[in-house]
């Protein structure tokens, strides 16, 4: 039978990697919620939103349409039917989304579109709370960690790979900022799921990563 599969983590943990492999590898479609953190980020600059007034986050989330779209090369994001897909791995945005992601209203608000896409079994979803929060039920939890510096290296080497990224310096900082932020907040803090199989992908590769998990689903 077809299963829902979430994935937790930290930033740089290899996460999208791995949920985008074993996706393919089980036919299964594959949730980025990150995506729709940024998004919602995304929505939040472009109308000039404080992200510490919760009452314009709320009246921001009333107006906002999100949609995933299979492209040919990925997932797409649109918002109100335009594709931001591009604008979503900005480091403001990061950091920004790890803001408004501290805020109920916007967790509220995404929690159902979340839902509603998990509706639907045969799903590997990526996030910081899918085994806890939103797919408790979920029938495979995953959470996949690695040693900070790693992590911040992998996240380096993808930023210089679309053009001229931040110092490797700046990426950890953030990164690490952006950490504490997810592990400290009181809504729906990343931590891992109690009934999930923990990982630490620090010397591993890909491979080896989806190759243990395959193992815990079949088992
Ligand atoms: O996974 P990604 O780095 O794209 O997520 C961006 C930010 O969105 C995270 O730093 C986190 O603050 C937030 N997020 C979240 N819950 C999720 C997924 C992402 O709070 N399920």
């Amino acid at each position: 039978s077809r299963l829902v599969v979430t994935i937790d983590g930290p930033a740089g943990s290899g996460k999208t990697t791995v949920s985008k492999m074993l996706a393919h590898r089980l036919g299964y479609r594959y949730l980025d919620t990150g995506a729709l953190y940024r998004a919602v980020a995304v929505a939040a600059q472009q109308g000039g939103v404080d992200p510490a007034d919760g009452a314009a986050l709320a009246q921001l989330c009333q107006g906002i349409d999100l949609d995933l779209q299979e492209g040919g090369d990925g997932l797409r994001v649109l918002l109100n039917g335009e594709d931001i897909t591009g604008r979503l791995r900005a480091p403001a945005i990061s950091l920004l989304a790890s803001t408004i992601s501290a805020r109920p209203v916007v967790r509220r608000f995404l929690l159902t579109t979340q839902r509603s896409i998990g509706a639907q079994k045969g799903l590997v979803a990526e996030g910081r709370d899918m085994g806890t929060v939103v797919f408790p039920e979920a029938e495979a939890k995953f959470f996949l960690d690695a040693d900070p510096h790693v992590r911040a290296c992998r996240r380096y080497e993808e930023l210089q790979a679309g053009g001229d990224g931040p110092s490797l310096d700046s990426v950890e900082e953030q990164m690490v900022q952006r950490d504490r932020n997810d592990t400290t907040r009181s809504v729906a803090p990343l931590k891992p799921a109690v009934d999930s199989l923990r990982i630490d992908a620090t010397h591993l590769t890909p491979e080896q990563v989806i190759a243990r998990m395959m193992t815990h689903i079949e088992s």
